[in-house]
């Protein structure tokens, strides 16, 4: 059969979708599934619901989703399938950070980064593979250099990269001068309603999951802005705190944004509206106080800072939360210790440690719209656990005890020996 430079070309679209171009739809991004199915039994399971822990659990994995949980010796464990024997083990679902940027400058003067989109990205990619090796097995980037984080997305798709799975807003939209573009130019700058509706457009075509608006704006470019990505069936991240310009952010809450990003600067008119209209906050408080604070920023600080204030109230007001850290210049390299700070702050601050379990897992989700394929352990969901060694109900820090990290059915690493069901 005789390929000409069409069918050619056509036949690389349809087998690799690689064709940079094309527009990626908001779905998880998929990687081909191990063909070995794989179980962990033994377990005592957190499931990422909020629902009380179970002990003596079988978790049956195939095609890299959840295929079966249940009592041990209850699940049909096939022969030839690999085993992860997790028996006085706790197993929680992988966690996920909704606020991260992997192509940002690891410091305030690390501009060699933003040279080339290649530079950017591979310096990426240790940070990445820090993250998941840590337990984050899904970050949703707010904001990256040109178009490195869609392409971060394709390069884990074909399993290029060991990575958190990537959810992605491509380049953040704000007006001229904005805060995307004060320091450095890492954000698309337009002005006027039609302006701000064809940026939309455009990082939805490019393959954004999401859409992520900075100030400044008038209430006119949020509006299309947010109207836009609404009718393209994706969800709007605002950022909130810029120039402490309270106007903003009301107008992010009065038009229904989906998510608010950073609980530091919110009045309680706002606070109240996102519990009224269950607009997500992501309130990464430990990285802002980590700048402020130096040694004070410890969890353990007694003193509630401003920011944790903030969040009090944002619990009070019944506003759900996920856990994300912002983690910028040399702080990424501190990560994922940043993301478990972040959930214990969540728990010095009043949410129980199942509640910040579900903030991390089920909640990040959901928030970012991924509620039906990620978040928890349930079938057909995406096989994202993890396997701790300690118990994070009675001690939230054992959190960070992670001995084994599954990804879509695929052991990332793992402390326990992975043993295989023999024949009969
Ligand atoms: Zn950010």
């Amino acid at each position: 059969m005789r390929l000409d430079g069409l069918w050619l070309w056509m036949l690389l679209v349809t087998a690799g979708g690689m064709v940079v171009s094309s527009p990626v739809a908001a779905q998880a991004t998929l990687r081909e599934a191990p063909t070995t199915a794989l179980a962990v039994t033994g377990a005592r399971l957190i499931d990422g619901t909020g629902g009380e822990p179970v002990t003596g659990v079988t978790i049956l994995i195939r095609n890299g989703r959840f295929a079966d949980i249940g009592p041990d010796g209850q699940v049909q464990v096939p022969d030839g399938a690999h085993v992860i024997r997790a028996d006085g083990r706790t197993v929680v679902p992988g966690l996920i950070d909704a606020h991260f940027h992997m192509n940002y400058p690891t410091t305030p003067a690390g501009t060699p980064f933003l040279l080339h989109p290649a530079l950017s990205a591979y310096r990426s990619i240790p940070v990445l593979e820090r993250h998941v090796m840590g337990g984050i097995t899904t970050l949703f980037d707010a904001g990256g250099y040109r178009d490195g984080t869609i392409m971060a997305k394709e390069a884990y798709r074909q399993g290029w990269i060991t990575s958190p799975r990537p959810i992605v807003v491509g380049e953040r939209i704000n007006g001229t001068g904005g805060h995307g573009v004060s320091r450095f130019d890492m954000a698309v700058e337009v002005d006027g309603a039609d302006e701000f509706r064809r940026a939309v457009r455009q990082q939805i075509h490019a393959g954004a999951d999401l859409i992520k608006i900075l100030p400044p704006y008038s209430r006119e470019e949020l509006q299309a802005a947010i109207e836009e990505t609404h009718l393209l069936q994706r969800r709007v991240a605002v950022h909130s705190g810029y120039l402490r310009q309270l106007a903003y952010i009301r107008w992010a809450a009065e038009l229904d944004a989906d998510i608010i990003m950073h609980a530091y600067a919110l009045p309680d008119d706002v606070i109240r509206m996102m519990g009224e209209k269950g607009i997500w906050a992501v309130p990464t408080m430990s990285i802002m106080m980590k700048n402020q604070l130096g040694p004070r920023y410890r969890v353990d600080n007694p003193e509630p800072h401003q920011y944790e204030i903030i969040f009090q109230k944002l619990l009070e007001a019944g506003v759900r939360m996920a856990i994300g850290t912002d983690a910028l210049y040399q702080y990424m390299l501190d990560n994922p210790g940043l993301y478990f700070d972040e959930v214990e702050r969540f728990v010095k601050n009043g949410c129980t440690p199942m509640e910040a379990i579900v903030s991390a897992t089920r909640y990040g989700a959901e928030a970012l719209g991924y509620g039906v394929t990620l978040g928890t352990v349930e079938p057909g969901k995406l096989a994202d656990l993890l396997i701790l060694d300690g118990d994070p109900l009675a001690d939230i820090r054992n959190l960070r005890s992670v001995l084994t990290v599954i990804q879509e059915g695929r052991v990332i690493r793992s402390d326990l020996p992975l043993g295989v069901v023999p024949p009969p």
